[in-house]
């Protein structure tokens, strides 16, 4: 092996008031521990989040049920929090979700999602996300300059570099092996996917000492995951040859699925019904129908193999909208912006814990304050 030992996670770093580092919310998933106890593992779903309402909804998810808190920003979130620029995005952003994270009754990691450290703009921005977030994606399986992907080694080269710049600050690194395939916004696209080969991945996990992965297994970014009418089907077995793998190289290994989102059909009903009482619509409501997420139970074959973050996105986003389309459709009169702003926060509220109950992810800091088995997650 031409590397050295890859440099450690510093786990004394501590953070700003009740942050934490990304990697620690994720291996006591993988553990399975909630509050003093140790039992059945369980997945930390990571929000994308994009605006400071999405922020505040997620916050209010995580408190309500007492779960991880982990939110992730993409580059272009990053970029829309900052007014254009990505830099300023990441302060505004981070010095407000550890404000908020002071009074909170909950930890929380923040995540960048996607980083970039082939081109010289994507470094700024994975650079400066090791300063202000607490856990960072070197995603370098795909060389943004060029436009292709990467060799084994340019992908262990880079990450690496990432490595040793962020572990000895405590902050947590996921690498990417294998190429993932659909559009997350418009950095993170691509035609093609190829499947993670289990003997890259021992050496990938060696030389780079990342102790989150995304392996590809068959997930896909963005809304469309697959034809209308076909179902998505996941390489599971693949998945399990991936974890024993990782876990013999070290068992603090989590993986990470992307591109996870499951549509919530209910969602997707209601913002039909309310499009169909509005004036023409019907390529909208096709498009609505057309939505393809991955089925709950692939997803929950994946928790069962080692994937410990599972990171969501589109169902949130579809539940934001549909709660617009319902305000306006049934008061579009109304000029107090906060009518829209409090309506749509509650629907984003109300996705985040329908996903953190599926994954299992409830009481960790404390008992849920409401009964998780009577949760009705519905628009109206
Ligand atoms: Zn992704």
């Amino acid at each position: 092996m031409k590397y050295k030992s890859p440099p450690e996670l510093n786990r004394g770093r501590r953070f700003s008031d009740n942050m934490v580092c990304g990697h620690e919310l994720l291996l006591k998933a993988k553990l399975g521990i909630r509050g003093n106890t140790k039992g059945v593992g369980y997945a930390v779903p990571a929000f994308n989040v994009t605006t400071f309402q999405g922020i505040n909804a997620a916050f209010e998810a995580f408190e309500t049920l007492g779960s991880s808190g982990y939110l992730a920003f993409s580059n272009s979130a990053l970029k829309h929090f900052g007014r254009g620029d990505a830099i300023s995005g990441l302060e505004l952003a981070s010095s407000y979700i550890e404000r908020l994270a002071k009074v909170s009754t909950v930890k929380i990691a923040t995540h960048l999602d996607h980083g970039d450290y082939t081109s010289d703009g994507g470094r700024k921005v994975v650079q400066a996300s090791i300063e202000m977030l607490t856990s960072v994606m070197a995603d370098n399986s795909t060389n943004k300059k060029l436009g292709i992907p990467s060799s084994l080694e340019d992908n262990i080269g880079f990450t690496r570099e990432v490595v040793n710049m962020a572990h000895p600050v405590g902050v947590s690194v996921e690498g990417e092996l294998g190429v993932l395939a659909g559009e997350e916004d418009e950095d993170t696209k691509s035609e093609v996917s190829t499947y993670t080969n289990p003997e890259e991945l021992e050496e990938f996990l060696k030389c780079t000492g990342v102790l989150m992965l995304a392996p590809t297994i068959g997930t896909k970014h963005g809304p469309n995951k697959g034809k209308p009418g076909e179902k998505v089907k996941l390489n599971i077995p693949l998945a399990h040859e991936l974890l024993k793998t990782a876990n013999e190289v070290n068992d603090e290994i989590v993986f990470v699925a992307h591109g996870a989102s499951t549509l919530y059909p209910n969602v997707v009903k209601f913002a039909i019904d309310q499009l169909k009482s509005l004036s023409d619509n019907s390529e909208t409501i096709e498009n609505w129908r057309n939505f393809v997420g991955t089925d709950w139970e692939q997803i929950q074959g994946l928790i069962g193999a080692g994937f410990c973050k599972i990171n969501t996105d589109t169902e949130n986003r579809q539940t934001f909208l549909a709660a617009l389309i319902g305000a306006i459709n049934k008061n579009a009169s109304k000029v107090d912006i906060r009518y829209y702003d409090n309506l749509t926060t509650a629907a984003l509220r109300n996705s985040y814990i329908q996903k953190l109950i599926m994954a299992g992810n409830y009481g960790i800091w404390h008992e849920p304050k409401i009964d998780i088995k009577s949760f009705n997650f519905k628009l109206d």
